[in-house]
């Protein structure tokens, strides 16, 4: 089956969540942890929790992914927002332990003129203070379009973040599919070879989640800016090759395409109908 869910808005809670991904055919989502351009965190009420860890496992939910906010800056010039950024990853890990064995997924970066090199150290170091070794949750590092000083634009970047965060085994990458077409990464024409090239750089026992979203723009165009399934440059036909692809087809997918509820039902569906099953 294919695991697929979109992002929804947590302003009702983790039980409402769930009930919203049942009502359009999803079996997973994706929420902000706190207001996306930052802001603090809501105090977590643990019987919604509850209801939502029974619901998922009711319903064989695939693993939830929980996404930092914007404003969250790990590689900033300044010290007091790399301060914010700590802060923030800090409560919302501790948030995420009331609905253990799920993702958090994170926007690298922004260099802001100091390079890719220091941004990359920089967040590195942050991840080797935040994570700990009883943490339930993994942490994904998210593929950028790079657009300005955005880092993790390349796989290599994302490698290299990889590479200097000694507990790795906390750590994944959530793939883009607007994100890496806008970045360059031709995955309309040469989906097998741009994962051959993740595989080699990354490993693709890295990657953990898939957003699944067309483009308004041309490949390469680092722009950033998602389409609703099949209108976009990516298309349909592109993107079911992406849900359908051998080592991608039983990883979660997540829709951040401009849409309300509805629109995203009709996209879920639309996968869905696309997916072929295993026989074998
Ligand atoms: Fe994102
Ligand atoms: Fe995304
Ligand atoms: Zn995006």
């Amino acid at each position: 089956m294919l695991h697929i869910g979109c992002h929804l808005s947590s302003t009702k809670g983790f039980l409402a969540m769930g009930k919203t991904a049942l009502s359009i055919g999803a079996d997973t989502f994706q929420f902000f942890t706190r207001n996306p351009r930052g802001g603090k965190a809501k105090a977590v009420d643990a019987e919604d929790a509850r209801a939502l860890r029974e619901l998922c496992a009711e319903h064989s939910f695939a693993p939830l992914l929980a996404h930092a906010p914007y404003t969250m800056n790990p590689c900033a010039a300044e010290e007091h927002l790399i301060d914010f950024a700590r802060m923030v990853m800090e409560g919302d890990l501790a948030m995420l332990e009331c609905v253990p064995g799920n993702m958090y997924n994170f926007h690298p970066g922004s260099h802001v003129k100091q390079g890719s090199e220091v941004g990359i150290a920089k967040i590195a170091a942050m991840l080797n203070e935040v994570l700990y070794k009883e943490m339930h949750t993994t942490v994904l590092l998210e593929t950028m379009a790079g657009k300005g000083s955005e880092v993790g634009r390349s796989f290599e970047e994302l490698a290299a973040i990889l590479d200097k965060v000694q507990l790795n085994e906390k750590m994944g990458v959530c793939l883009d599919t607007c994100h890496v077409f806008d970045g360059g990464y031709d995955i309309v024409n040469d989906l097998e070879g741009v994962l051959e090239q993740f595989d080699r750089i990354v490993g693709l026992s890295k990657l953990r989640a898939i957003h699944i979203n067309d483009s308004k723009n041309p490949l390469g165009s680092h722009k950033d800016r998602h389409a609703c399934i099949g209108e976009g440059n990516i298309g349909l036909a592109a993107l079911s090759a992406v849900t359908n692809h051998p080592q991608l087809r039983l990883l979660p997918f997540y829709l951040e395409t401009p849409n309300e509820l509805d629109g995203y039902a009709k996209e879920i569906a639309l996968l869905r109908g696309l997916y072929k099953e295993n026989t074998c």
